[in-house]
């Protein structure tokens, strides 16, 4: 019998699902993603869910009855490939209400499953031999890893260090060569909440010219950040003509069930992506993709509110473990803040030890940072630990309390 095809132990294998040392053989059962695996410990212990990054109360409700109104009114068969042409022309209008960026909805807009969708038919599409190397931030969000090695190349990190997180210019500057395919920044930052300053971004599209790369950015946190207002790197000047940009409803209207996700950038590459996005999911959620165009088009009221919630819930998190003897990285942005939890831990463990024991510890799910980056990195990320703040207030409130009575 055959071996299980390579893709998928690749994928697998570059996530860390899989130990570098399996080969042939029997296929191995890969091990479910770290948020996965952390909802289910929640809800097998009945803690309360800091881990996977879901908000605990319904977004907008004019967003909700949209959705309801469109499968009522029969939107409910395949939408066109790019997406439906009323999201495509809210995305539009919200990237030029939002930063001033025109992109052509006919063109320059491509509708996906989620940002999660986006990233993988991108880096498909843009990738082009096993040479080909794509530069990250370290700690990186899970799927980063799992598609570059889906799609043959190589992952070249950047470390973000504690409790800044912000890269380190010169590491940056030898990270990008002229093997560098593609650079991918996520910014608001998974998991750091770190938001990246004007002289990185501005850094990474002279590195990109520099070495001829294009530029891949997700910002799903786009409208989650709490000091300044987001700048995406398509708006600073040279980017836009090799940058595609990537979000997702996700986040800001509370629907991450919904997984409508989308990319902005130049003609061509959206057609790149669009080929190989039609053989992925081909489209999805006809019905929600209508309702997210509604939710773009909210006054600034409801995006200056969320930013403002999630704030003071990041402020009352942040409280809450300090008070339990964490020291705490204030977030800039996203739902999350990271901690470093190395008082709390029994010596010879690491923050994956402390996470998989905090339910039955304290009746708390966390994700360790450890999950985030490649295996040779994972000393350097021991004793940290990310908590999501998109929860209750009371929620936040009851996960303080049992982490200081613990
Ligand atoms: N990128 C980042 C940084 C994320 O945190 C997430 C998910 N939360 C995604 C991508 C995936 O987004 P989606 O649920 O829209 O696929
Ligand atoms: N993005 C979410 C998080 O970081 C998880 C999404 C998922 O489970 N794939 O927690």
């Amino acid at each position: 019998m055959q071996d299980i095809p390579g893709a998928w132990r690749r994928t697998a294998r570059g996530a860390g699902l899989l130990p570098p040392e399996t080969s042939t053989g029997a296929a191995g059962i890969p091990a479910p993603t770290i948020f996965a695996e952390m909802t289910a410990l929640a809800v097998r212990t009945g803690a309360i869910n800091l881990g996977q990054g879901f908000p605990d109360e319904d977004g907008p409700a004019e967003v909700l009855e949209a959705a309801r109104r469109a499968i009522a009114d029969g939107a409910n068969q395949y939408a066109p490939g790019r997406g439906v042409p009323v999201l495509r022309e809210a995305i539009a209008a919200h990237q030029r209400r939002f930063y001033g960026l025109t992109p052509d909805p006919a063109r320059e807009v491509l509708v996906t499953a989620g940002a999660t969708e986006a990233l993988a038919a991108t880096l498909l599409a843009l990738i082009d031999s096993p040479e080909d190397e794509v530069v990250v931030f370290e700690p990186y969000y899970d799927s980063y890893a799992a598609c570059v090695a889906l799609a043959g190349a190589k992952l070249v990190t950047v470390p973000l260090r504690w409790p800044h997180f912000q890269p380190d210019q010169g590491e940056l500057e030898r990270a990008v060569t002229d093997r560098t395919r593609i650079i991918l920044v996520n910014d608001p930052h998974n998991p750091t909440g770190a938001v990246f300053s004007a002289a990185v971004r501005e850094q990474v599209v002279r590195l990109a010219h520099r070495h001829d790369a294009w530029i891949v950015t997700d910002e799903v946190y786009e409208h989650l950040v709490f000091d300044e207002p987001h700048v995406p790197i398509a708006t600073i000047p040279g980017a836009a003509e090799r940058t595609l940009t990537i979000s997702s409803a996700g986040k800001t209207f509370s629907t991450t069930g919904w997984k409508i996700g989308w990319i902005t950038g130049p003609a061509a590459l959206i057609d790149a992506v669009l080929a190989v996005k039609q053989f992925l999911t081909y489209v999805n959620g006809t019905p929600f993709q209508s309702a997210i165009a509604v939710g773009l088009g909210l006054p600034d009221a409801f995006f200056g509110g969320i930013a403002a919630t999630l704030r003071a819930k990041r402020d009352l998190l942040g409280a809450g473990l300090a008070a339990a003897g964490l020291d705490v990285s204030v977030a800039a942005g996203s739902y999350f803040t990271v901690a470093d939890a190395a008082t709390l831990m029994d010596e010879g463990t690491d923050a994956g030890d402390f996470c998989r024991a905090l339910p039955e510890r304290s009746g708390v799910v966390a994700i360790p940072l450890t999950a985030f980056v490649s295996p040779g990195h994972r000393a350097d990320y021991a004793t940290l630990v990310r908590f999501a703040a998109c929860k209750r207030t009371d929620v936040i409130a009851e996960a303080s309390r049992r982490l200081s009575s613990a």
